[in-house]
């Protein structure tokens, strides 16, 4: 019999595995993706989600290749004003190799993530909780965390609403490139006085940059979509450094404004965590690592369930702890991603505005 079943294998579902694993419980853990990814994606580890890491045996392999110093050029019209260290005593790293060193970790632990497995349909009872995959399998466990992300299937299947707001249009083109030629000691953050900018952070452990920029519109005003050339005529009109051309876009996504979280992260022995519980805006760097929160203190009221210590009260605590936490992080990204945008109007200001 399984203890848990966690649907998801991003930074949330794998920190709540090998919390999980350490403590001597049967873990599965379901991916609706036939492979793990290698996109960038959240690329900061604050000191406290390193700490859950460190004491889960994790953080070795990762702060041997995360750069912990980490500096912000900033330039303006093309011309560079100034350097400026990054606030903070963050771990600048891929998300791809953190899930990657918690798979390994997990895997360690005996547990590998079943690739090509997608969450479909949930019962439950006061017994446990039977789980349906697309391809029509079922799983019984214990219990079941719906870490699946923002468009989460566990939190649609149960009916919780996603309370807040999001807007229709992209705010940013998002990639991984390489640019042969520009230094990888620098994230370099070009932004112009007609508005606009992009982004290039040297992604440690790798040849490529992360690339964050405002999309390029159409003569009708229109969005165009994240492409390679479209990413090159926005380095070519902010950057001016005709040089450099960019290469071999690994990932290629649009990011949209979206602040919403879920009214309740639990219903009966099905719980909540990470992206599928809130989403907000990415300035500050919180979405992951708050994830990673949640999977630490859903691990504890897990344990603690499964060594028949935990009564309602017990588990209705994780969501007592957390939604107030979850609240607080919407506000206050929501104040940090206004305050890099309204920042970078001034030359020499950048995204450290969104970590004052
Ligand atoms: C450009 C960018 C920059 C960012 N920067 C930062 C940063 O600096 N710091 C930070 O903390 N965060 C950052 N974030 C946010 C961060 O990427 C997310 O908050 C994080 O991925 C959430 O992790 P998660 O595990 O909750 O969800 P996800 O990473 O979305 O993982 C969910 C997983 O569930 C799987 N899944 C979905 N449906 C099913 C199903 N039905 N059955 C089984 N599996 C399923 C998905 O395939 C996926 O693998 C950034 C995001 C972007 C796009």
């Amino acid at each position: 019999m399984t203890d848990v079943l966690i649907a998801g294998s991003g930074p949330t579902g794998l920190t709540l595995a090998c919390e999980l694993a350490l403590s001597g419980a049967a873990v599965r853990v379901i991916e609706g993706r036939t492979a793990p990814h290698r996109e960038s994606r959240g690329k900061g580890l604050w000191p406290s989600s390193l700490g859950v890491l460190e004491r889960l045996g994790v953080a070795e392999p990762l702060t041997a290749i995360g750069s912990s110093e980490v500096v912000l050029r900033k330039y303006f019209d093309g011309a560079h004003v100034n350097d400026t260290p990054m606030p903070g005593t963050g771990l600048l790293i891929g998300q791809w190799q953190i899930e990657e060193a918690l798979r390994d970790r997990l895997a360690g632990l005996g547990v590998q993530v079943e690739y090509g497995s997608r969450l479909a349909g949930i019962t439950q009872d006061a017994a446990g909780v039977r789980a349906e995959l697309a391809d029509g399998t079922a799983i019984a466990a214990g219990y079941l965390a719906g870490c699946d992300g923002g468009r989460s299937t566990t939190r649609r299947l149960l009916g919780i609403p996603f309370e807040g707001s999001g807007e229709e249009e992209p705010a940013m083109v998002v990639g991984d490139v390489r640019a042969p030629g520009l230094s990888r000691d620098f994230w370099h953050q070009w932004f112009t006085s007609e508005g606009g900018g992009i982004l290039l952070c040297p992604m440690p452990g790798t040849d490529t940059f992360q690339l964050q920029a405002a999309p390029e519109q159409d003569e009708a005003g229109g969005l165009l979509p994240p492409s390679l050339e479209s990413f090159q005529r926005l380095f070519d009109r902010h950057a001016r450094m005709p040089g450099i051309r960019l290469a071999d876009a690994t990932w290629l996504s649009a990011w949209r404004v979206n602040v919403r979280m879920a009214t309740r992260i639990r219903e009966g022995r099905v719980f909540l965590a990470g992206d599928a519980a809130h989403v907000h805006p990415i300035a500050g760097g919180l979405g992951m690592n708050t994830g990673i929160q949640d999977a630490a203190a859903l691990g504890r009221t897990l344990t603690a369930a499964l060594a028949g210590q935990a009564g309602e009260e017990a588990l209705d605590a994780y969501g007592a702890e957390r939604l107030p936490v979850a609240a607080e992080v919407l506000a206050d990204t929501s104040r940090r991603y206004e305050r890099v945008l309204a920042a970078v109007r001034t030359p020499g200001r950048g995204t450290e505005a969104g970590l004052d």
